[in-house]
This record gives structure tokens, sequence and C-alpha cells, in this order.
């Protein structure tokens, strides 16, 4: 057990960020929950977390859209908990169409929650590190950090440019006793997918749900099956191991062998 760490990890009172902050707390670290909602299922999220694995867990609702409040989580979980050992870049989200009619609101959006994100709160936890003399920061980019995909311009934009983000602050705090380093996740079946496979399926009336993502979405990953969030979150808590001191600036594939092809 890891006692006494926290670990803030954002968007995360769904899916893959959930998942992240329950493997944290299994593995004993105080956890900041965040998204941008405010309601009382948030709250109530960050209590069962508490109450099931005996560590003090917040939920602190913040929109990662906007830099200033970006970086004012990070003080604000820093001073919640007194220290801040692990910060989680995980808030995303995605819209999928043309290049030539992709909605600029969307674009921006992506750019905003996606990649400058995780600029606005990495310059904000740095100091706070380099100060305790260590650190570990993981982000979660994609599959498409390192491959593309039609029709997916603003969201392949930014992951491939969290991972660019992720070797340059590596290579920047490399003698600090901070990591920094991005996971590479194929499909998982969040929310986030599961619009992906309605939009599919309403282009494909031929084809019904399971044969879409079998046909469709899992052509991708060699392994034919979704990667899971138990997965994701496990693969944070090695990142943010002994064992994974002397990793930093790599991506860690999590995608069946969609990116060995
Ligand atoms: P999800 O929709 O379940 O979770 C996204 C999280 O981000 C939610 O908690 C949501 O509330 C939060 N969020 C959205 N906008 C926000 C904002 N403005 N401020 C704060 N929080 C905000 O989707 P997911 O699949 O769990 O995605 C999590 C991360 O994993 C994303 O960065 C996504 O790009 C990445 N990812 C997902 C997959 C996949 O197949 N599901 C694959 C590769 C990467």
């Amino acid at each position: 057990m890891t006692m006494n760490k926290t670990a803030l990890v954002t968007g995360s009172n769904s899916g893959i960020g959930l998942a992240i902050a329950r493997e944290l707390a299994a593995a004993g670290y105080a956890v900041a929950l965040n998204s941008f909602t405010d309601r009382p299922e948030d709250h109530a999220l960050a209590q069962t977390l508490a109450q099931e694995f005996g560590v003090e867990a917040v939920y602190l609702p913040a929109d990662m859209a906007d830099p200033q409040i970006c970086r004012g989580l990070v003080q604000q979980a820093h001073e919640h908990f007194g220290r801040l050992d692990v910060l989680v870049n995980n808030a995303g989200i995605q819209h999928v169409a043309p290049v030539e009619s992709f909605p600029l609101e969307r674009w921006d959006a992506i750019i905003a929650i996606n990649l400058s994100s995780a600029f606005h709160t990495t310059a904000a936890v740095v100091p706070l590190m380099k100060a305790a003399g260590s650190g570990r920061i993981v982000n979660i980019a994609s599959a498409h950090g390192l491959r593309a995909s039609p029709f997916k311009s603003a969201y392949v934009a930014a992951k491939h440019g969290v991972v660019g983000l992720t070797k340059t602050v590596a290579i920047e705090l490399a003698q600090s006793g901070i990591t920094c380093n991005a996971i590479c996740p194929g499909f998982v079946r969040t929310p986030l997918v599961e619009v992906q496979i309605d939009d599919l399926a309403a282009a494909h009336p031929d084809m019904d749900r399971d044969q879409v993502v079998r046909d469709i979405v899992l052509q991708k990953q060699p392994s034919r099956q979704f990667a899971t969030v138990e997965q994701i979150g496990g693969c944070v808590v090695f990142l943010c191991s002994d064992a994974a001191a002397q990793i930093t600036g790599t991506t860690l594939s999590v995608d069946g062998g969609w990116t060995a092809q």
C-alpha cells in the first residue's frame, strides 16, 4: 500500500478516469476526483471511494476547458491534501466529422479539453512537485496519439499533441525525480465510445450493434477485444510505482495490438 500519497485525476466522474481513481484508491492513494459538473452524485462518488478503500477522497468541480480553472484545480487539490504526488490528465471529449465541415466550436473545445488542459495543469503542478523532489504525471492520450483515423481531425491532433507534450515535459524534468508518461488506450467501452457505436449503427442500418462493434470498431484491434477501464487504471498505478521510476517520456499502448500494425 502507498500510504499518505495523493493523486488528482481530471475528468474522473465516468469511464476511464473513474476507474483510474478507483485503482489509485485501492493502492492507497488519497484521490481528488474532477469533472465540470457539481451534482450531489459527483460528490457521492468520492464518498463511495473513501468508504470502499479507506482513503481520503474529494470531488472538485472544475471545467478543464478554462486555463485558469485548470491551474486553480491543481492548487485546490494541493491545498486540500497538503501535497500532490500524482497528476493524471484524463479529461477528454470526442467529435466525429469530415475536416471541411468540422464545427469550429468543437475543434476549439477538443483542443482545450484534450490538450491545453494538460499543459495548464502540468505548468501548475511542476513547481509543487519540484519543491517536493518527486512526482508522477500520467497523460491519458490514445492510440490516436500515434495513429490517425478519418473524421477525427481535432481528436487526433490533440492526442498527438499530448504525446509531444509528454516527451517535452519528461526531458525538462528528467533530473528532478518527476516522470511524465502517456498511456495510449485503443478502444475502451465507455460512454465516449458508446456514442460512436450509436453513430456507426445509425450509418449502417444493415448491421446490428454487435456487428458494428465486431466488424468496424474492433477491426482496428488485432485482439478483437476492448481494453477495460480497470486495465488502464492498473497501468496508471504501475507508472506511479517505484518500478517505473526510470520510465519517462514514453507511451504505453494498451490497444490489443492496434499500433503494432
Ligand atoms: P468518458 O466520456 O466516460 O469520460 C470523460 C471524462 O471527462 C468524464 O468524466 C467527463 O465528465 C470529463 N470531462 C469532459 N469534459 C470536461 C471538462 N470540460 N472539464 C472536466 N472534465 C470533463 O470517456 P472515457 O472514454 O473514459 O475518456 C477518458 C479519456 O480517455 C479521454 O481523454 C479519452 O480521449 C481517452 N481515451 C478513451 C478511449 C476509449 O476508447 N474510451 C480510448 C483512448 C483514449
